[in-house]
């Protein structure tokens, strides 16, 4: 399939709706992206045609749904370059992916004193698990911050790793500033140095083509409603060393092999990290949802954003009123800002709504680096595929109105 964005955006049917009388301009992608036909298609015919429980039947229904779900574990691991797709574990998204890492491999192996490094510009997600860690183990967590252009050199954080390194949980791309971190370079370091490394890919898998052998992680995170799939999906690579070390957290049907009155024998991974019914019908449609990136082709979705990022960042730099945080020159297609004026991003955002443009207002889980950036709260801009430089206008229209509105 070549990059076609009329025909991207016919596969998009929410993207034909109109709010409050305007054409929607969907610009909430960072906190969850609309979802293609073929993905509504395959999650209505799941239910419809072909659904039961997973693994544990044996009649036809059953094996159909294991096979539509299993065959989904191939395509993530297709999808990060994974060598095997052993190596993926199903769950419901990010936030259950880190604290598998969290309770499965950290809490049994870390010890008071140890160190975790974390960017400041980390979700709740990658920070509240370590807290936890900090609050039960006596586990330290080191900051490493940005700089004024919300870059984050990995020098830095090589600076901060010493000999009581366990952990580097480290965001691929901020969800607050779009910086893209080089992560690459940190889990090298990380990795003669001893530590591992958790990349948080929830925002950076949707929008660049991702190969976990060739940055070399140990954990990579993903999130399924954001990579255009049905909310409750998703995956964590887990490398082998590191599945090894793992003890299971959550017990229940399936991660095991024999359960008696005093002994257990447990199954082997990736289902030992997946007890109780799975988010079946979620992951089938995860599966398509990825098969559509692939289709459309990864490159070809980031060179689409990357112009999308440049018109819009040279668009928004000539409103001398509108103080966009963070300006990297790995920045991808998110931005979030305040206006001169004291209008509070809520504010910004109903007027926008008003417009038929969704957009993100508060502190996206990212209290730590609101509070270095010295604000409470952004308005945030987030783009995916289907966006278009027309959809840019139509913000700097409605943040213009703002400007009227509130100054
Ligand atoms: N990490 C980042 C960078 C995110 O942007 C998000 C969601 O906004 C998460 C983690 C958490 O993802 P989920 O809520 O799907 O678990």
């Amino acid at each position: 399939m070549s990059f076609d964005i009329s025909a991207i955006r016919s596969d998009f049917p929410i993207l034909g709706r109109e709010v409050n009388n305007r054409p929607l301009v969907y610009l909430d992608n960072g906190a969850s992206a609309q979802k293609p036909q073929v993905v509504i298609d395959a999650v209505a015919k799941a239910y419809s045609e072909e659904y039961s429980n997973v693994h544990r039947g044996l009649h036809y229904l059953s094996n159909v749904t294991t096979d539509k779900y299993e065959a989904v574990r191939g395509k993530i691991a297709k999808f990060l370059n994974s060598p095997s797709e052993d190596n993926i574990v199903f769950n419901s998204g990010t936030t259950e992916g880190i604290n598998l890492v969290a309770y499965s491999w950290a809490m049994p192996r870390f010890e008071a004193g140890d160190e975790i490094i974390l960017s400041i510009m980390e979700h709740h997600a990658n920070i509240v698990p370590w807290h936890f860690l900090r609050e039960r183990l006596g586990v330290k967590i080191i900051w490493v911050d940005v700089d004024e252009t919300g870059d984050l050199d990995p020098e830095k954080v090589i600076a901060a790793m010493t000999a009581r390194t366990k952990l580097v949980a480290i965001t691929h791309m901020s969800n607050v500033l779009g910086t893209v971190i080089d992560v690459k370079t940190i889990t090298r370091a990380a990795q003669a140095k001893g530590a591992a490394v958790l990349v948080d890919g929830s925002q950076s898998a949707v929008h660049m083509p991702i190969d976990v052998q060739d940055i070399g992680c140990d954990f990579f995170v993903i999130t399924g409603h954001k990579l255009y799939g049905p909310s409750g999906s998703g995956a964590i690579y887990i490398a082998s060393e590191r599945i090894a070390e793992m003890r299971p957290f959550m017990g229940g049907g399936d991660m095991i092999r024999e359960v008696g009155r005093d002994i257990i024998t447990y199954n082997d991974a990736p289902m030992l990290f997946e007890a109780g019914t799975p988010g079946i019908v979620q992951q089938i449609g995860l599966g398509v949802a990825i098969e559509y990136m692939m289709d459309v082709g990864m490159q070809a979705i980031a060179k689409h954003e990357s112009s999308i990022c440049d018109y819009a960042r040279s668009k928004l730099d000539e409103l001398d009123w509108l103080n966009v945080q963070g300006n990297s020159h790995t920045k991808g297609a998110i931005f979030s800002f305040t206006l001169d004026s004291p209008a509070h991003a809520h504010d910004i955002s109903t007027v926008l709504d008003k417009k038929g443009i969704a957009v993100r207002a508060g502190h996206h889980c990212a209290q730590p680096l609101m509070e270095y950036l010295n604000v409470t709260a952004t308005c945030r801009a987030s783009f995916a595929m289907y966006n278009t430089t027309q959809e840019v206008d139509a913000l700097v229209d409605g943040l213009e109105l703002c400007n009227e509105l509130f100054s």
